[in-house]
């Protein structure tokens, strides 16, 4: 029973019930009432035989009454003596056997021969023959010891009752005389006499059973009574039927009580179900529907129904379960009010915020919001201690408190606040914002902190498409960046730095970065480095370009720092570095070139540079000994260590040093010789004033000597005119870079000039 619905399981149980019902009346109180009414029509028909029986007695002793009549009798003894008419005329007149029930009547004498004989019944004996025949046939039977008789025998006229005395004088002396015999037809007129006085349909033939015996069927008990019973010898049995009464009875009235038993069985068994369905299984499955839609609805306020006028255990249970609702939603607002508040200010919290701007979304009007973040809390924390902190804190949550009037604060970070206020603008919140800023400074003097300061945002939320709490965290995240990027200590509002935010930019320029690397809207370009003397294309320096789809073509010197800032710069290198390979593989073996690219500072701590390095050397074949890596000198300061192993992995590949714009930072040149370059690249600042400023030519030339005699590859950038050439070719054997030979052209361009520049020298 399992997985069965209650319903089913209802209707089960009643069925099973009515069925036990149903098998205990037909095994236990049919059978019962079966063997009371067996027993019954036994006793019934044990009555019938004992009047049957009682009957033929009663005609036996009727019979016998007249036999002793007539036998003991003197005149009767003279008669079969002498043989006197006079006794004939005297007693036997034409109707004296039928007025005695007798059939026939015979004299014998004491060698028994026929004295006198006399039949009434037997109408079939009209011949005095026949007579003779029939009567020596009877008296067959009649004994030799003389004594009274009383049988049935089988004649040819049917079964007939014989019996016999002696005929002695009347007052029983002497020997007998004679016999006398009296027959009695059993034709059907005795047996009808018979049936009637037994109140039974009686019928006889001859003896089938040696005793009384009762066979059974469905109706009726049919029962075989031998007539020795009754006389001293008979081969006859009589026969008669008593109708099962009470047994049949009984049996229509259960076979009718039986069927009226399942009919009512069936109908209580739906009546039940019905009745247990609406009172009970319909109503219980009413309040699981509820329960299961105000779990889908998510919704505390929600409740069952209850039904007032039904005072029962399920509406017991209904009220139950809407008191466990309330306690649940108790527990729920409880909880809520834990997780919307801060509880060290009290203050509610950045979920509280949330839930204002979801409950309550009033689009209408303008609102007032003021970011407030603490500059430099965390050494705050660290100098003064934690406890100072909290103290911080608290402070300036209770002044928060002081100011917001009708409007709402919230601590939403560690050091951060927001103030809002439906009518405020932003004029009246820069009040408040100064306010906070003097108290603050004021608290922190008095427990010795010299210089607490706030970087605070405002912003007006005007108009629906502001009225979202995203919008307005992302508009006040803004706002307070700017404020922290512009040195911190700062009042800012929206609207000032709307348009010239660095950091709305970067965040645009983000955007458009990563837009970028997906929709390949990067470029390389090649600039020449060249040996002047003799003229050879020695290598190229692959520099990025990028068409912005909107702002057209952006500088690497803009973007690069950004991609840098932003992490981007590894997925940007890794691009330049297969695409340069990919478009150079060719010409490098061709014209003997050697390829340099830029890596900039993140890459030199990002292990998926060298990753992707070694997997492309080892993909194109790209021969390593053909490729720059180019580090900005002014990056090289810092981190030594890392630098140091990642030249050292780029030489153990083959891949040669480069050091880009030297003269831009600071280096001192025993620490770029700890780092084992191969090139060295000048910046084109000491090339600008060649020849023209003394004090440059001198440094350049300077630079020339020093980078001969550490025997590093020289490489001057920035040649744009014929006597810059010519003073670098006076001091030095440097290669060029620079527009005197070609700007940074597109890889096809780089193709004509390669082949230009070959044809040129042949
Ligand atoms: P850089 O590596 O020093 O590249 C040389 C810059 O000088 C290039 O500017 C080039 O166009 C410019 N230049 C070359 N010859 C002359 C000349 O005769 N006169 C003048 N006025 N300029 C000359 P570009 O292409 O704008 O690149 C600027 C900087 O962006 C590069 O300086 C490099 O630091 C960075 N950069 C470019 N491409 C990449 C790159 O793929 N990855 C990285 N990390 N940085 C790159
Ligand atoms: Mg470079
Ligand atoms: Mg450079």
């Amino acid at each position: 029973m399992v997985g069965l619905r209650v319903q089913t399981k209802l209707f089960i149980a009643i069925a099973v019930n009515i069925v036990l019902f149903i098998g205990v009346i037909l095994f236990v109180i049919k059978p019962y009432f079966v063997e009371k009414s067996i027993e019954q029509d036994r006793a019934m028909t044990h009555d019938q035989i004992e009047s049957v029986s009682e009957v033929f007695g009663n005609h036996r002793l009727m019979l016998e009454r007249i036999l002793v009549d007539w036998s003991v009798w003197t005149d009767a003894y003279d008669f079969v003596q002498n043989q006197n008419e006079a006794f004939i005329e005297n007693n036997m007149g034409e109707e004296t056997l039928e007025n005695l029930g007798v059939g026939a009547m015979i004299f014998l004498d004491r060698d028994r021969n026929v004295v006198y004989s006399e039949f009434t019944q037997f109408y079939e004996l009209d011949r005095e023959e026949d007579k003779e025949i029939f009567t020596n046939d009877l008296i067959r039977y009649v004994n030799s010891s003389g004594i009274k008789q009383s049988a049935v025998y089988g004649t040819d006229f049917g079964p007939v009752v014989f019996m016999s005395h002696p005929i002695v004088k009347s007052d029983g002396t002497g020997e007998s005389g004679g016999t006398l015999v009296l027959i009695q037809k059993i034709g059907p007129d005795f047996m009808a006499a018979m049936s009637a006085q037994a109140k039974t349909i009686l019928s006889i033939s001859p003896l089938s059973h040696q005793q009384l015996t009762v066979d059974l069927d469905n109706q009726f008990a049919r029962v075989s009574l031998p007539l020795q019973s009754v006389y001293q010898d008979a081969n006859w049995e009589l026969n008669f039927s008593v109708k099962r009464m009470y047994y049949t009875n009984t049996q229509t009235m259960l076979e009718t009580g039986m069927l009226g038993l399942l009919v009512l069985g069936l109908g209580l068994l739906l009546t039940l179900f019905w009745s247990v369905n609406q009172i009970v299984t319909k109503r219980l499955m009413g309040i699981v529907n509820e329960l299961k839609w105000i779990t889908k609805e998510r919704n505390s306020r929600l409740r069952i129904q209850l039904h007032p006028n039904q005072q029962d255990e399920i509406e017991e249970m209904a009220i139950s379960m809407n008191e466990v609702l309330d306690a649940l939603q108790q527990t729920q607002k409880e909880s809520l009010t834990r997780a919307f508040r801060d509880s060290l200010t009290r203050l509610p919290n950045r979920l509280a915020v949330e839930e204002m701007f979801v409950s309550s979304p009033d689009t209408t009007r303008s609102i007032g919001v003021m970011g407030i973040d603490f500059d430099n809390f965390r050494r705050i924390n660290d100098q003064f201690g934690q406890r100072t902190g909290d103290a911080m804190l608290t402070f300036f949550a209770s002044r928060l408190m002081f100011y917001k009037e009708d409007g709402f604060v919230a601590r939403i970070g560690a050091d951060e606040f927001i103030f809002i206020h439906p009518e405020w603008t932003t004029e009246e919140l820069m009040i408040i914002a100064n306010q906070l800023v003097k108290d603050l400074r004021e608290w922190g003097l008095k427990q010795g902190m010299n210089h607490l300061t706030l970087s605070i945002g405002i912003d007006e939320l005007t108009g629906p498409t502001h009225h979202s709490y995203e919008v307005m965290m992302a508009r006040l995240d803004v706002v307070l960046h700017e404020a922290k990027a512009s040195g911190k200590d700062q009042i800012l509002s929206y609207h000032e730095i709307e348009d010239g935010s660095h950091y709305l930019q970067a965040l645009e320029m983000e955007r458009d970065l990563r837009h970028a690397l997906r929709h390949d809207e990067f470029e390389l370009y090649y600039q020449p480095i060249v040996s002047p003397q003799p003229f050879q294309v020695r290598g190229v320096e692959a520099l990025i370009r990028w068409h912005h789809p909107q702002k057209g073509f952006v500088s690497p010197g803009v973007f690069i720092p950004v991609a840098e800032q932003l992490g981007l710069i590894s997925d940007v290198g890794r691009w330049v570095l297969v695409r340069a390979i990919t478009e150079i593989q060719e010409y490098a073996e061709r014209f003997d070139l050697f390829l340099s690219i830029n890596v900039s500072k993140r890459q030199i701590v990002d292990d998926s540079f060298l990753e992707a390095l070694e997997e492309t050397l080892a993909k194109t074949g790209f021969p390593p000994h053909r490729l720059h890596v180019e580090i900005t000198e002014s990056e090289v300061g810092g981190n030594v260590y890392e630098l140091q192993q990642f030249i050292q992995a780029l030489k153990a590949i083959g891949v040669k040093i480069s050091l880009d714009d030297f003269g831009v930072g600071t280096s001192s040149l025993s620490y770029l010789q700890s780092l084992c370059l191969d090139v060295v690249k000048i910046d084109q600042n000491f090339v600008k004033g060649i020849p023209e400023n003394k004090f440059d030519r001198a440094l350049l030339e300077g630079l020339y000597q020093t980078f001969q005699t550490l025997g590093l590859e020289i490489i001057t950038e920035g040649v744009e005119r014929p006597e810059q050439l010519a003073f670098v070719l006076e001091y030095s054997g440097s290669l060029i870079q620079g527009y005197h030979y070609s700007k940074p052209i597109p890889v096809d361009q780089l193709n004509l000039y390669l082949r230009k520049t070959v044809m040129t020298q042949i």
